[in-house]
């Protein structure tokens, strides 16, 4: 990824955290929302709970770094 210098820091309206990634678009009603909460709108869609969710983000996050 190349660092611009100038990325927008936006709030997620789900969770209310600031993030500067690209945001998700939420299934309920098309606002932009952060990258976690996009994961967990997508695995909530195909049935997975809770405690699953947070484990994969915890996947995502821990590859990320
Ligand atoms: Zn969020």
């Amino acid at each position: 990824m190349k660092e611009s210098g100038n990325f927008t820091v936006r709030i997620c309206p789900k969770c209310g955290k600031f993030y500067c990634e690209v945001p998700a678009t939420s299934r309920a009603d098309n606002s932009p929302i952060c990258p976690d909460c996009g994961t967990r709108e997508a695995l909530e869609s195909i049935g997975v709970c809770l405690e699953e969710q947070e484990k994969i983000l915890a996947t995502i996050h821990n590859a990320k770094a």
